[in-house]
């Protein structure tokens, strides 16, 4: 039987929902929630982002501000900014677009939002959080990986879960939300033996590694759910996910399609963080 399809635009679309009524409780309440975006220098795909998420901001009900900088902005210059924005109280998150251009010390950047305005979740203190169990902004990537699992009905408590990618931003990231949510979990990445083999185990398949068909039909397990994270454009414009989904979908139980999948939860969670950053900002932080 093929495999149900989760439908990341239908998901993302009740999360915006629920988004825009917390925005006008909370402007209600005298406070519109804010979004700062920074984006160094000028790649095409930084900014087609950058616009995606002012936009969403507009249709939601939030406050956005943008923030364009050549990319011959100084570390020391960007660093300013930043410093700013942590003090403004208009903004309650603040969101710096990766990739940076050559020369900007990337972790140095993120670690200077306050954390409780990094509402990518990037900042150490929140991926320490999340190590940790406390409470604290999840990376939108992963958080939104977590809704999609949920919205397909499966159980993760003692499922076997496979991660393929390790990246700070979402590998280890929704490995560690699948241990949380008390999975077994297996990390994979590139010096994996037998990366079908350990796929095949899995009941819940994430993949993240940016490799176009790397997963094909016969490394997943019969009935498994399957969420392919990959996205890469091909030449010719088509984006790709990571999984062989044709095929893959004759196999699995359920699967996310790219596009039309995790994509579209990137955003929603974005603005969900930033709702949140909202909301802690008038009835305190839990840090
Ligand atoms: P990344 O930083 O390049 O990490 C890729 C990971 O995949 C690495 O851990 C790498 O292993 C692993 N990998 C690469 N080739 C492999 C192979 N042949 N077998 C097993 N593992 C392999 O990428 P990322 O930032 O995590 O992003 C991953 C993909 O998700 C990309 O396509 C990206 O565009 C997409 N993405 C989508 C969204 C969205 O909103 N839909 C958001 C973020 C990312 P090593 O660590 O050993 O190198």
């Amino acid at each position: 039987m093929p495999a149900r399809i989760i439908d990341g635009k239908a998901v993302a679309a009740k999360i915006r929902a629920e988004v825009k009524e917390a925005a006008a409780a909370l402007a209600g309440r005298g406070t519109t929630p804010g979004l700062a975006v920074i984006l160094v220098g000028d790649d095409p795909a930084s900014r087609i982002y950058v616009n995606g998420k002012k936009r969403s901001c507009a249709e939601l009900g939030l406050y956005s501000e943008e923030h364009a900088l050549p990319a011959t902005t100084t570390q020391a210059e960007l660093l300013t900014l930043i410093e700013r924005l942590n003090a403004d109280p208009r903004i309650h998150g603040i969101l710096v677009q990766l990739p940076l251009p050559e020369g900007l010390d990337e972790q140095a950047i993120l670690a200077a939002i306050d954390p409780r305005k990094d509402v990518d979740g990037f900042h150490p203190v929140n991926m320490g959080r999340l190590l940790t169990g406390l409470p604290g902004f999840v990376p939108c990537t992963p958080a939104g990986i977590m809704e999609l699992i949920r919205e397909a009905g499966v159980e993760i408590r003692g499922a076997e879960c496979v991660v393929v990618g390790r990246s700070n931003i979402v590998g280890k990231p929704v490995a560690l939300l699948l241990l949380a949510a008390h999975g077994t979990v297996t990390i994979c990445h590139s010096r994996t033996k037998d990366l079908g083999a350990v796929c095949r185990r899995a009941n819940i398949l994430v993949v993240a590694a940016g490799r176009p068909g790397l997963v094909t039909a016969g490394m997943i397990k019969p009935g498994a759910t399957v969420i392919d994270v990959g996205t890469t454009r091909l030449p010719g414009g088509r984006l790709a996910g990571d999984v062989d989904f044709a095929a893959a979908s004759e196999v699995a139980g359920a699967i996310t399609p790219v596009p039309g999948g995790v994509g579209p939860m990137t955003i929603a969670m974005l603005m969900r963080n930033t709702v949140q950053a909202a909301a802690w900002s008038i009835e305190g932080s839990p840090f």
